[in-house]
């Protein structure tokens, strides 16, 4: 099937390229984002591939309709960037990768929170100015401290089990609670969460019900300094209200890997520009934040499980087989959307 591919990079070209050698499909490589303007220029696609700052909203779907394309295939887990009830309405099939390595992001978690507490990254900076002084580094013990994990699902799961194994007591809440970790984790509700916990790590979707969940009122509710870290969608928390919580001293870190305004910065190379979003610079100035670009998926391991089941998700749908991995507007309604 002749597949265009939105949002290049040279990784993107590498491992799909790799994993096409199974499937055999005809890929062409486009370095721009999906957009309106982008939509209307290529044509003759039956399926498009994007990835999570593509943009597939209502206008930019009826375009692709227009030129052809039957399907769009997700690269990633998160499917908030389409309108699903568009592409049902258009009769547009959506599939996605809803597992690649969970691993990959919850690890990646884990090493924001180490990183925050013990300061690494400005030891780091530090010791190759030859500052080894250790006023300022002070950290707490991870052990014996309670985080709250902020939903169960594949990567909230692991999240959970490995800083259990860091001796920290964990609490969880998720409208479905998930019965193989009742040993490692107490569910609770979201208020007794935010107030109880040192960190609260975030792992639902985002969908209108989680928008905005970590607002001026929640961060009221959280302990004094504690931590909080955003690994899932940049729009699961206020970011105004987070800045003015680092100001006042009442959040005591944040690690970001997602940021609600990242389509315009992430994924790209801006070192010799001037960043004009002030909200995204201000948390830049403080000492106390760590931001990574979207680069929690980034394992080899998850990008080699990311390019398989994309490409097969699309010869499922060439050969008319059922899809696995589809994603309808239902789906969303139950996890609590639209
Ligand atoms: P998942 O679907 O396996 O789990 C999500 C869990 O959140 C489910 O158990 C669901 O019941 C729960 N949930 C829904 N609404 C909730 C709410 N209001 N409060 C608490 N829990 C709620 O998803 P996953 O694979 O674990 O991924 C989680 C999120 O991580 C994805 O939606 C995606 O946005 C993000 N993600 C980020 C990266 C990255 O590179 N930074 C990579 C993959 C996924």
């Amino acid at each position: 099937m002749r597949v265009g591919i939105f949002s290049t990079k040279k990784y993107t070209r590498t491992f799909l390229t790799a994993a096409n050698e199974r499937h055999g499909h005809e890929l062409v490589f486009f370095e721009p984002r999906l957009t309106v303007e982008t939509a209307a220029l290529e044509r003759g696609f039956p399926a498009w591939c994007i990835f999570v700052n593509d943009r597939a909203d209502t206008d930019v779907l009826k375009l692709l309709r227009t030129g052809g394309t039957r399907l769009v295939a997700l690269r990633c887990a998160g499917f908030n960037n389409v309108d699903l009830a568009a592409a049902k309405e258009l009769g547009l099939t959506v599939v996605r990768v809803p597992a690649y390595s969970p691993h990959a992001v919850a690890e990646h978690t884990v090493g924001l929170i180490l990183a925050l507490n013990r300061k690494i990254h400005r030891a780091y900076a530090r010791v190759r100015d030859g500052n080894l002084a250790l006023d300022g580094l002070l950290g707490f013990d991870l052990h014996g401290r309670t985080v709250g994990v902020v939903g169960t699902g594949r990567i909230g799961t692991i999240v959970a089990r490995i800083l259990s194994g860091f001796g920290c007591h964990v609490l969880a809440c998720d409208p479905v609670a998930n019965e193989d970790l009742e040993d490692v984790v107490k569910y609770v509700t979201p208020q007794e969460l935010l107030g109880g916990s040192d960190i609260v790590t975030l792992h639902c979707p985002l969908t209108p019900a989680t928008h905005r969940l970590i607002d001026a009122a929640a961060l009221e509710q959280m302990k004094e300094g504690a931590m909080l870290i955003n690994t899932s969608r940049g729009a699961l928390i206020d970011t105004q209200a987070v800045i003015a919580a680092l100001k006042s001293g009442r959040l005591g870190y944040l690690g970001l890997d997602v940021y609600e305004e990242e389509a315009d910065l992430f994924f790209e190379d801006l070192s010799d520009q001037v960043i004009r979003d002030d909200v995204f610079a201000r948390l830049l100035t403080f000492p106390n934040v760590i931001i990574t670009g979207h680069q929690a998926f980034f394992t080899r391991e998850a990008m080699d499980n990311i390019a398989e089941t994309t490409l097969a998700n699309v010869s499922d749908f060439e050969a008319d087989r059922p899809l696995a991995n589809e994603v309808t507007i239902e789906m969303m309604a139950s996890q609590g959307g639209v």
